[in-house]
């Protein structure tokens, strides 16, 4: 892996993309961008306003209505989304480096789970935009009755800090694929790499106004694009809190169509002939990967009773052992919390936790040896003993905060998986295949890994039930969300 250390950061032109210009804000805001690593600013990144993204709508609704990206074929257009992939992918060391500053995240996850998959779920799309199909209907009488997919007009993405190049390419690589053009909101914490995706796209060749990049706050660029008639569907990852927002702003609009993917608050449930080895580590990581900074967390370790005191006791050695420091170090394993206020945020919630009577097992408070001092640092935390109506067992955290709970039987495993309002994702680790499969059926989530966590593979759908979200990012199921079905019937002549 290169020295992520000895590169120099490559920033983006600090302005708003809108019709292939860089462009300063209306108004002029600027948003602070920092490294929570060190506390220190990293630099002023721009702010759209409403009159802003007014501009980057209509610029997109131009593009979209008449520019040559609507009249390209699928695969024309797969051609321009491979060439962005293949930009990403050659220039990752560079997104890499920015997401890492930015973040906070290391740089090691920043290139293996940020931006590398974010390049391959572009390439991914690429392939499959000269596969929206339509299908002839065997409808009765002298017709010929078939179906089109259409794209579904301008999408606006707004996305959080969590994830940034990739949960971008997650909604670019499909709305793009499938004819649409995008107006893109990254978080006001980190919207650096969204910039950068926005010159790259004008360099594979992206028709100017078909991807238009406005960073700015959530309650006045988000609150924008949610509420401009223009915009024909909203796609979002971020918290359920702004999601009702977005419903609100729909339904006091056009009624623009919806894709949420929320938070969660997954478990992974343990039974005691399950290969320990290989299930203590995919806790250990399911929690503690991306600084607990993950939607799909496993952030709930239900453990058989039976196994319940060994199967933590190695869990919580593991965390004890992990490397938490320099998000550049190569051999770091956890670095800083997106900001200050989240780190605050994930406190309260350890100190709930106490207050409610788990047990904290280790960690627990901010992590300030060395120059972890300036740094939004936290310890990896792991809390034993947790009822599952307890605040760390029911709401998502969004931080390196592990509860393990105790369960006599499948039953009793079930109700406290199931007892949540979420549905995002569940691990089972098990070798009895038939106890996996009859989970897999009855747990109430978008996704069960069985004796794995966290794989992800762009032909497999992601996303939630229940307040988890509507609808799935990646595989086909992405590009049906970007597209709608026309029926086109043509009476025959008799013969
Ligand atoms: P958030 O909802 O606060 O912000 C997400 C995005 O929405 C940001 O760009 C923000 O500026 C914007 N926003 C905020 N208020 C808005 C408003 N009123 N109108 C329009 N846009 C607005 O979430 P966050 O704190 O950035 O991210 C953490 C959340 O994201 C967690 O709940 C996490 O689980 C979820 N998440 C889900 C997935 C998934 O795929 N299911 C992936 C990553 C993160």
């Amino acid at each position: 892996m290169t020295d992520a250390r000895a590169l120099t950061p490559r920033l983006p032109t600090l302005r708003l993309l809108i019709d292939g210009q860089h462009v300063e804000p209306v108004e002029g805001g600027t948003l602070p961008v920092i490294n929570p690593a060190t506390g220190e600013p990293l630099c002023e990144a721009p702010a759209a306003t409403a009159p802003d993204v007014d501009r980057a709508v209509r610029a997109a609704r131009r593009a979209f209505e008449e520019g040559p990206w609507a009249r390209l074929g699928g695969r024309a257009r797969g051609n321009v989304l491979r060439r962005f992939a293949e930009l990403l992918s050659s220039r990752r060391d560079e997104f890499a480096l920015v997401e890492s500053l930015n973040n906070g995240k290391t740089f090691r996850q920043a290139l293996s789970g940020d931006v590398g998959p974010g390049a391959a779920t572009l390439a991914y799309f690429s392939e499959l935009a000269g596969h929206c199909l339509g299908e002839v209907l065997p409808v009765d009488g002298p017709f010929h009755t078939y179906t089109r997919r259409e794209p579904l007009g301008v999408v606006g993405a707004i996305v959080p800090w969590n994830y940034p190049t990739c949960l971008a390419c997650w909604k670019l690589g499909p709305a793009l694929a499938a004819g649409c053009t995008v107006v893109l909101k990254p978080s006001e914490l980190t919207p650096l790499t969204a910039l950068k995706l926005g010159e790259l796209a004008l360099e594979a060749g992206l028709p100017p106004g078909v991807l238009n990049v406005v960073p700015g706050l959530g309650d006045q660029a988000g609150e924008a694009l949610a509420r401009h008639p223009e915009v024909d569907k909203l796609s979002f990852t971020g918290s359920g809190r702004t999601a009702r927002r977005l419903l609100q702003a729909s339904a006091a609009s056009n009624l623009k169509k919806l894709t949420l993917e929320l938070g969660g608050k997954s478990p992974q449930l343990v039974f005691p002939d399950a290969d320990m080895d290989a299930a203590v580590e995919a806790c250990f990581w399911g929690i503690f990967s991306n600084k607990g900074e993950i939607c799909n967390a496993g952030s709930r370790v239900l453990v058989h009773r039976d196994a319940y005191e060994p199967f933590v006791e190695r869990l919580v050695a593991r965390a004890r052992k992990m490397v938490v420091g320099d998000p550049l170090d190569a051999r770091t394993e956890m670095g800083a919390q997106v900001s200050e206020k989240h780190l605050m945020t994930v406190l309260g919630y350890i100190r709930s936790g106490v207050e409610q009577g788990a047990r904290l097992l280790t960690g627990g408070a901010r992590d300030t040896g060395g120059d972890r001092a300036r740094g939004a640092f936290l310890q990896p935390t792991v809390f034993g003993d947790v009822g599952p109506g307890m605040r760390i067992a029911q709401e998502e955290i969004f931080g390196p905060v592990l509860a393990c709970m105790r369960f006599d039987d499948d039953a009793e495993a079930l109700e406290v998986a199931n007892g949540t309002p979420f549905g995002l994702a569940a691990g089972v680790w098990t070798r009895d295949v038939a106890r996996a499969q009859v989970l897999a059926q009855r747990l109430r989530s978008g996704v069960v890994w069985i004796n794995c966590y966290n794989e992800f593979d762009d032909a497999a759908p992601f996303g939630g039930f229940r307040e988890s979200g509507w609808g799935r990012d990646l595989s086909h199921h992405a590009l049906d969300g970007y597209t709608q079905v026309k029926a086109v019937w043509t009476k025959l002549p008799p013969v």
